[in-house]
């Protein structure tokens, strides 16, 4: 056919070259696990990005091969994403919240050459390095010569420098083209059930997902925002940001390890963060210190949430509190992650309440990406945002089959992934995710939405954190069982709590106990176990007679 358009392959290599070359500027400032602030603008980015190709060479990787990060947000990390996915290698970036065997587990899986790691890691490696099955043959210390760590490692595997390595190699790269269906990174699901698994994105993907994600009606980043990714860069690529910011011109500002409210609130007053994104939890924090100390954020207009349900009253109080305004969003490792984004349109009202109660939904799909609900027959179910069914997904950064599995089998016969979330669709689009599946309480045949009841123990005002859970019970099966935690310095009645769900939902919703407890158990990704909560919990109901 006579007249058709360029066709150039989407390189992630692309993306700091052209910030290089039109946001130069922009600056990406990292806080060191010491607490110390770095600056360094796109030019230099991209220099030491080429540069870091050059120690990669040395060291022997090949395009293709695959190197691990054990690395906190900072401006390395960044570096490692874009020189190893530059040269046609691999980045994979490791969950240091993983057990020493899991983590073990995936680098032998990954057959990784390499691992670059921050200097908090140093006990966590010396307890993976004897399990390695010979694949690495180098750890790389993320910093100078002068904080070098004493870290044995078992023959075979050598202990280097990055910054020795840095200023020993030369920038003589250019970025080369290949074809965009190369691998360029892999992470881990963190395996809530059985192993994890890896998924690999490709440049196409990557480049694809940063172009949806700035979006105006996603994201939407511009060269005036100052972006500070919360979600770490080693939990589904800081939700696509390193990539996505800096694509966009907008500078990133980089938490490294000090996640707690405070930190975060300090960090960003000084460096004038605009946005931000991450997972519950980190802004309840976040929220709990600016109450207490009485902190203002002088700059963030909004904050990005998602990885697990975000409480209306969460999105209630930044927005009424502090005017900052928060953006539901629901992604997966399988898909890049983002999938769905909450943007408010003033079509759908512009009272508090019509607007809250768009705003509690997980969002619509993002243009690129398709969404349906499904029962467990497999039958397609109407979007009437009532009929709740299994979710599933399409598209081009959508995973098609896991690290090492035969194409398309992660996927059924039409191309369709399904998600393991329970959701319902209204007709709009706007997605609301009920329940996990495997977290779906059913009484009697009939579903408890888990997260619902959650969102109204979270209006009681002495609850920190609540979950909900399956408990076995004779008659229904299983009945939900609420467990909450109590505010610092707080005391919980446990019929008061019992009061605020009553009346908001059917009374056969009403968890039949309410637990408190001092802690809830979290996963490798910052999330609530439901797992080891029901193994705690399950017998509960029975075990009391209740
Ligand atoms: P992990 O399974 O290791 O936690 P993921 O980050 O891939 O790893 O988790 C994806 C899951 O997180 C989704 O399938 C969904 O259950 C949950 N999730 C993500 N965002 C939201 C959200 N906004 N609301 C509810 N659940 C969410």
């Amino acid at each position: 056919m006579f007249g058709l358009m360029q066709d150039r392959p989407l390189m992630i290599a692309s993306i700091i070259r052209h910030a290089a070359r039109h946001h130069g500027t922009a600056e990406i400032v990292s806080r060191g696990v010491d607490g110390s602030i770095h600056r360094q603008n796109y030019i230099a980015l991209e220099a030491r990005a080429r540069r870091l190709v050059r120690v990669l060479q040395q060291l022997g990787v090949q395009p293709s091969g695959r190197v691990a990060t054990l690395a906190w947000n900072g401006y390395r990390h960044v570096e490692l994403y874009y020189a190893i996915s530059g040269m046609g290698a691999v980045c994979h970036t490791v969950n240091p919240r993983l057990t020493p065997d899991d983590i073990a587990y995936i680098v032998n899986d990954a057959a990784d050459v390499a691992i670059f790691a921050d200097l908090t890691f140093v006990p966590l490696l010396a307890a993976v390095a004897p399990l390695l099955n010979g694949s690495v043959r180098a750890v790389v210390m993320l910093c100078s010569r002068a904080e070098m760590p004493d870290l044995p490692l078992p023959g075979g595997i050598a202990l280097l420098c990055y910054e020795d390595l840095m200023a020993a190699a030369d920038e003589n790269f250019d970025w080369p083209e290949f074809d965009e269906r190369t691998a360029a990174a892999l992470c881990y699901t963190s395996g809530t059930t059985g192993k994890p698994k890896g998924v690999l994105y490709s440049h196409r993907s990557t480049v694809l997902h940063a172009m949806a994600v700035n979006g105006a009606s996603v994201m939407g980043l511009r060269p005036d925002d100052r972006a500070m990714p919360i979600v770490p860069m080693f939990h589904v690529n800081a939700w696509g940001m390193a990539y996505s910011a800096i694509a966009a011109g907008a500078s990133l500002v980089m938490p490294g390890r000090h996640l707690d409210g405070a930190s975060v609130a300090s960090l960003m007053n000084a460096e004038r963060v605009t946005f931000s994104a991450g997972v519950p939890t980190v802004w309840l924090a976040l929220l709990h210190h600016l109450r207490a100390s009485g902190e203002r954020l002088n700059t963030v207009k909004r904050l990005a949430i998602g990885g697990s349900a975000c409480p209306p009253s969460l999105i209630e109080a930044f927005e009424r509190e502090y005017g900052v305004i928060v953006e539901h969003a629901w992604g997966m490792t399988e898909c890049s992650p983002l999938g769905v984004y909450n943007t408010y349109r003033s079509d759908i009202g512009d009272t508090p309440e019509a607007k809250l109660a768009w705003r509690a939904k997980q969002g619509q799909a993002i243009f690129g990406l398709d969404q349906r609900i499904i029962d467990d027959e497999g039958r397609v179910l109407p979007h009437d945002g009532v009929t709740a069914g299994n979710l599933q997904i399409c598209g081009n950064w959508v995973c098609s089959a896991y690290y090492g599995q035969e194409p398309g089998s992660a996927c059924d016969a039409e191309g369709w992934f399904t998600t393991g979330d329970v959701a319902t669709i209204d007709q709009h689009g706007q997605m609301l995710i009920t329940d996990r599946s495997k977290d779906v309480i059913k009484s009697g045949g009939e579903w408890i939405s888990s997260i619902e009841l959650e969102n109204l123990a979270l209006l009681h005002p002495d609850v920190a954190e609540a979950a909900v859970v399956a408990a076995e019970h004779p008659k229904w099966t299983e009945r939900p069982l609420l467990v909450v935690v109590p505010k610092a310095g707080h005391e919980i009645d446990p019929e008061a709590v019992l009061a605020v769900l009553r009346g908001k939902v059917a009374n056969w919703w009403l968890p039949d106990a309410v637990v408190v407890d001092t802690d809830l158990p979290h996963t490798a990704t910052g999330k609530v176990s439901k797992l080891r909560l029901r193994q705690k919990y399950r017998g509960y109901l029975v075990e009391r007679g209740v």
